[in-house]
């Protein structure tokens, strides 16, 4: 998006968010830190502006970011009061918001804060910047414009969601803003050192050992540079870590040299798999995460399958071997 777009589109989230008193800011099911940044960050801000604010998410947020102010606060449930508006941070779409789907659709106004290129937009105001590494990045400028100075709580949230959504500013995404607003989230009062730790340094043994197995299990021996690996349902079993300790197994897979993909491939309740793409840029992973009801962004993606592990694996990899096979057909021609 343009700056000038964005600019104006940051006013009428502003002149919106002036007309309202009370907010639901929800984001999307299993929440990464840049969701849960951005909807504790926002939260605050609101709160700072003397709104009422009920912050809500489908699934509970991984321990790891238990430490982000405001966390204990998240709800699966809507309050006992409605709001006058909703706002949704880091949802290419609004169905992202799973079960709470319905209940943001009710509400009068609706801001949509994102930086998915899909085009799922959503809302009265589209507050969209697929340039922005992190929602959070977008959500900085937000809770500048509304006049909120921000604080060591706000800004430790801010920092979590750019550290973690740009691969610790390593991922294609990362840009100077990304590092601009970084440093002055540090100048801020956000300590780099320990948010690295609270969320990359606290991993548990059931989730090390469950790590170990995806790694062993690991396939590589691939001609198109695909590599993948699976966790069964038996694997959560057997070494008791919790479904949503899989974050950052798959950076394990996308470290592999030569990959042009990397794939995690998870068994979860109800006979459905869920499956994280990474790309090296060769092909968007979002198109292809697309075609099974998921979505992303070129280079990291995801969707949620129905059927069982081997049976969606091989669905996946034909799909990621095909837009490979038409990637470089595309280059040759
Ligand atoms: P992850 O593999 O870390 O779960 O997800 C990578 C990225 O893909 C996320 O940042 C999110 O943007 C997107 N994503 C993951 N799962 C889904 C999904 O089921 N639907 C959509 N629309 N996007 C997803
Ligand atoms: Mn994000």
């Amino acid at each position: 998006m343009s700056e000038e777009t964005m600019s104006r589109a940051l006013e009428r989230a502003v002149s919106l968010i002036q007309k309202s008193k009370s907010f639901y800011v929800g984001t999307h099911i299993r929440p990464d830190g840049d969701a849960l940044g951005s909807l504790l960050a926002l939260s605050l801000a609101l709160e700072c502006r003397q709104k009422r604010v009920a912050r809500l998410c489908a699934d509970p947020a991984p321990a790891s970011y238990g430490f982000l102010a405001g966390a204990d606060r998240i709800s699966p449930k809507p309050p006992d009061w409605t709001a006058d508006m909703g706002i949704v941070v880091d949802c290419d779409g609004i169905g992202r918001l799973g079960p709470l789907e319905a209940v943001f659709e009710r509400l009068p106004r609706l801001l949509d804060v994102d930086h998915h290129a899909t085009g799922q937009t959503f809302g009265e105001v589209r507050l969209v910047d697929p340039s922005a590494g992190a929602a959070a990045e977008i959500v900085y400028e937000l809770v500048r414009s509304l006049g909120v100075e921000i604080g060591p709580d706000i800004a430790a949230c801010l920092y979590a969601g750019i550290l973690t959504d740009t691969g610790r500013f390593t991922y294609g995404n990362a840009s100077s803003d990304s590092l601009r607003i970084a440093s002055e989230l540090v100048e801020a009062g956000a300590d780099p050192h320990g948010i690295a730790r609270n969320i990359y340094e606290d991993r548990s043994v059931a989730a090390t050992h469950l790590l170990g197995i995806a790694l062993a299990r690991l396939s590589a021996n691939d001609d198109a540079g695909v590599v993948s690996a699976m966790l069964t349902r038996r694997d959560f079993v057997e070494t008791g870590a919790a479904a949503s300790e899989t974050e950052g197994i798959i950076d394990h897979l996308r470290a592999i040299g030569g990959r042009r993909v990397a794939l995690l491939f998870v068994e979860t309740d109800g006979d459905r798999v869920r499956v994280s793409l990474r790309s090296d840029g060769s092909v968007d992973v979002s198109a292809v995460a697309l075609q099974f009801g998921g979505g992303g962004h070129a280079m990291a993606a995801g969707c949620t399958v129905q059927g069982r592990g081997e049976e969606v694996r091989d669905k996946l990899l034909a799909a990621v071997r095909g837009a490979l096979r038409a990637a470089n057909a595309g280059h040759d021609s």
